[in-house]
């Protein structure tokens, strides 16, 4: 293999950057590899409901990336990127340090997106991260002030809000009452039949009420207004918001204009920014062209983590790349405590056994770890090669 003079950069050690790291370093030894994240910890986000819950434990989920690093050779530095300079192959650090790159790999994720509504970063909370899951919990555990209302909003019925309104019914009984708001006219636009069937016969089961239809005008210190389908401002008082709507990138400023849609940057099928063969961009912030677009997952994150690290590699040797296809293994929803649901490679599977299946498959998707959710659930995952294709 040709030898390289600067380190591989890879920024943000999420579902994608940590893939491409840890896939890069096994099959080529000898290159200097430099991991960047603003944070200590890797957050394993399909399982934030589960750690909310309490059926399992931050640090199962949640490992330091100084334990997924050690003794790979791979170097990670805790700091906050703050620009990057395509054309000199320079970053920019918080601290103001620069750090020079021969290879870059881009993979910063994304946070929630207020859609600019009135109210939404003052009034609500978020569900993305370990930090949102703290806050919620401990907003939810206060009691209700005397003739304070107690509803809940969660705004979204997509995968996050669905799955979150199912675990804060059943953790919270009848204190609450939840309320689902969805601005179309079905949950979950964009999941599996099966578990779309599912989720809607478990909101019915936990009389969680579904208001399709309505989208947020405004939310203040006491009531949240929400506009229905003949433009009607209907008001109602809240104890919590929970913002779930949707999402937008995270990007470091750049020192090039580079080309974006609705704000994702635009790559080619090799994964590579156009016009710049040595940076690729992964996951939540990238925008496959010709409209190829792959959903906003873990699982296309990871894909893409991997196939970065093949085509980082025939780059290197000045072979040709390849393109990368998504594999859609499935999909897995939490539908409350102890209860799940699975649609993956023609079988479907609900309930208690979905609930464990999940809890498997993910615990196989964890990064190379020591003490974690693998070694707890390890009797489980002797089985796991009985459902390896999925997920
Ligand atoms: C509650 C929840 C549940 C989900 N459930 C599922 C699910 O069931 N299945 C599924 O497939 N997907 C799920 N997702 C989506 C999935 O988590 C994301 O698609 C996935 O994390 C994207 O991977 P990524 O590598 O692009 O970004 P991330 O995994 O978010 O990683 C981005 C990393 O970049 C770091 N970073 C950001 N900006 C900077 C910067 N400027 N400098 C340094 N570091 C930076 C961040 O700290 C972070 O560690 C869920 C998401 C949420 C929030």
């Amino acid at each position: 293999m040709n030898n390289i003079k600067k380190p591989i950069v890879i920024v943000g050690s999420g579902f994608g950057g940590v893939n491409a790291a840890l896939h890069f370093r096994k099959n080529n030894p000898d290159f200097s590899i430099l991991v960047i994240d603003k944070k200590t910890q890797f957050e394993f986000k399909p399982l934030l409901y589960e750690v909310f819950s309490d059926e399992i434990k931050s640090w199962e989920v949640n490992p330091s990336f100084e334990s997924i690093y050690s003794n790979s050779g791979i170097t990670f530095i805790r700091n906050y990127v703050k620009l990057i300079d395509f054309d000199k192959k320079f970053l920019t650090l918080e601290d103001d340090l620069k750090v020079q790159f021969e290879y870059l790999v881009l993979s910063t994720g994304s946070s929630p997106n207020d859609f600019s509504i009135r109210g939404v970063r003052e009034y609500c909370s978020f569900f993305n991260t370990n930090k949102d899951q703290l806050n919620l919990k401990k907003r939810l555990d206060k009691n209700i002030p005397a003739g304070k209302s107690n509803k809940i909003f969660i705004i979204g019925a997509g995968p996050s809000g669905v799955e979150l309104s199912c675990k804060v019914t059943d953790l919270y009984k009848s204190k609450f009452e939840v309320n689902i708001v969805e601005k179309t006219s079905e949950i979950l636009n964009n999941s599996k039949i099966f578990n779309k069937e599912e989720a809607e016969k478990t909101i019915k089961q936990k009389n969680i009420n579904l208001m399709k239809n309505y989208s947020v005008f405004e939310i203040n210190d006491e009531q949240i207004l929400l506009s229905n389908n003949s433009n009607q401002i209907e008001k109602s008082p809240y104890f919590e918001v929970i913002w779930t709507a949707g999402i937008k990138p995270n990007l470091p400023e750049f020192n090039q204009q580079i080309q974006k849609i609705n704000n994702k940057i635009l790559i080619n099928s090799n994964l590579q920014l156009q016009d710049y063969p040595n940076i690729f961009v992964i996951g939540d912030i990238s925008q496959l062209e010709n409209n190829n677009s792959n959903p906003v997952t873990a699982q296309v994150a990871m894909q893409q983590g991997e196939h970065v690290a093949l085509n980082l590699k025939l780059l290197i040797n000045n072979e040709k790349l390849l393109p990368f296809k998504f594999i859609d293994n499935g999909e897995m929803m939490s539908l409350g405590i102890g209860e799940a649901s699975i649609s993956g490679l023609g079988l479907t599977f609900s309930g208690k056994l979905a609930y464990d299946l999940r809890r498997i498959i993910y615990a196989s998707k964890m990064p190379k770890i020591g003490k974690s959710l693998k070694s707890t659930t390890s009797w489980f995952l002797e089985k796991k090669s009985i459902f390896k294709g999925i997920l």
